[in-house]
């Protein structure tokens, strides 16, 4: 036990220390020695109450982890001059408080004897009183012959997570919110967690694929979930780290499978399509449009030199995805849907993956901010209008490339307005 530990306190264990009547009590404790760290396990009021255990909501894997071994502390009642002592002495590192001071200030503190013992005290009101605002409610001390010293102590919230960001992001809106991601390889992978970070509420993950040991250098899953299918670990993943989110699993491709994608479109609210392949983004170009709702593809391109994130929205003046490349077609420059044609990070060893995870996941984290910005728009959040409808991002840039990927810095972003439908496009002419 050094200054250094930590220990934990249950939301459970500082609920049952509030509302006691009594003015201490015992704790058992367990301790993970690799990680100088306690976790109260139980608690008692006063000597002969009844044991209770109590564990942390959140912490389950933690507890699996804490090596064997049973330890004991106990917490007293204390006033608002114990915290501030607390306070002042934790500034202080080679200080302690004098053992006699220490126990007038808590009477019913165990005399520590040889050992060092730990000791939790709880202020009641403290928090209420806008003057000692920097008083903790809860605090622990290391008590030993020669005095007590300050111990650190973290008490878990019974509310964190998403919920701790309302009043700062829109996370109420966008938990009433679904999006469609296509594709959860490396770019697709990092688009989900992304989205789920961002707080939207639910998250439809479609892709036929399992992950493989040559996925793992890139994707944000690794090796513990090889074998499985890319969506399901995902799913497994996002709502272990995210509770509350509604992830479901989709091991369906886009292209063999548009019939469910038709359906699922009316059900979302958005479509990011990350998938490798020229195929599947032209059907989710069609599909999302003929479903009016707006559609984010996303990639890279040239080996790795380039990423893009194009937006494709349901509006008069905006076309579709051949229709935005048509210009590119018709002047014979960069035709960015062939150089996907290559099939990109299908691992094929003759065609080495050339482009590095993170490189991906920054596009994956571009493509979530526009897909979060055209959700939050379409709800009146204007200050998420974006500076257009294409997103061109040198990431180890190449000369010799025409408009629009003409960029000669690494993290250069140029963005470019939408062209206009081709007056005889299927996909955007009214059905
Ligand atoms: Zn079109």
């Amino acid at each position: 036990m050094t200054r250094r530990s930590l220990v934990i306190v249950p939301a459970e264990a500082a609920d049952k220390i509030r509302a006691s009547a009594g003015a201490w009590g015992t704790l058992g404790m367990v301790r993970a020695p690799s990680d100088d760290l306690f976790v109260i396990t139980a608690y008692q009021a006063g000597k002969s109450g009844a044991v209770l255990p109590v564990r942390t909501a959140s912490g389950q894997e933690r507890h699996r982890r804490v090596e064997e071994g049973a330890y004991e502390a106990s917490w007293h009642r204390a006033d608002a001059v114990t915290h501030w002592a607390h306070y002042s002495l934790s500034a202080r590192p080679d200080h302690c408080m004098p053992l006699e001071q220490f126990r007038r200030l808590i009477p019913t503190a165990p005399h520590p004897h040889n050992d060092a013992v730990l000791v939790l005290t709880h202020a009641p009101g403290v928090t209420d009183n806008p003057d000692l605002d920097r008083l903790p409610e809860f605090a622990a001390w290391r008590v030993t012959r020669e005095g007590a010293e300050p111990f650190d102590l973290a008490v878990e919230p019974r509310a964190y997570g998403l919920g701790q960001l309302v009043g700062h992001w829109p996370v109420e809106a966008l938990s009433a919110r679904a999006v469609l991601v296509v594709g959860v390889g490396s770019i697709g992978g990092e688009v989900a967690s992304s989205l789920a970070g961002y707080g939207v509420g639910q998250l439809d993950l479609l892709d036929p694929d399992r992950l493989l040991w040559h996925n793992t250098v890139r994707h944000v899953l690794g090796e513990g979930d090889i074998g499985r299918f890319k969506t399901d670990a995902l799913r497994d993943m996002l709502t272990t780290r995210w509770p509350s989110l509604d992830a479901r699993s989709h091991v369906k491709d886009v292209v063999r499978d548009a019939d469910h994608v038709r359906l699922l479109l009316q059900e979302v609210d958005a479509v990011v399509c990350a998938a490798d392949g020229i195929a599947p983004r032209r059907v989710v170009s069609h599909l999302a449009r003929r479903a009016g709702r707006d559609a984010i593809l996303t990639s890279v391109l040239e080996d790795g030199a380039f990423g893009e994130v194009l937006r494709l929205r349901r509006a008069p003046d905006e076309g579709c995805l051949l229709c935005r490349r048509a210009d590119l077609y018709g002047t014979g420059r960069m035709d960015p849907e062939r150089a996907l044609e290559r099939g990109y990070g299908d691992g094929d060893p003759h065609r080495p993956m050339t482009a590095v995870g993170p490189d991906l996941h920054l596009m994956g984290d571009l493509a979530a901010k526009v897909t979060v910005a055209s959700l939050l728009q379409r709800q009146g959040h204007n200050e998420q209008r974006l500076p257009g409808e294409q997103a061109i991002v040198a990431l180890r840039p190449q000369p010799g490339f025409e408009a629009p990927f003409d960029l000669g810095r690494a993290g250069q972003v140029q963005w470019h307005p939408a062209t206009p439908p081709r007056p005889d496009c299927i996909t955007c002419s009214t059905p």
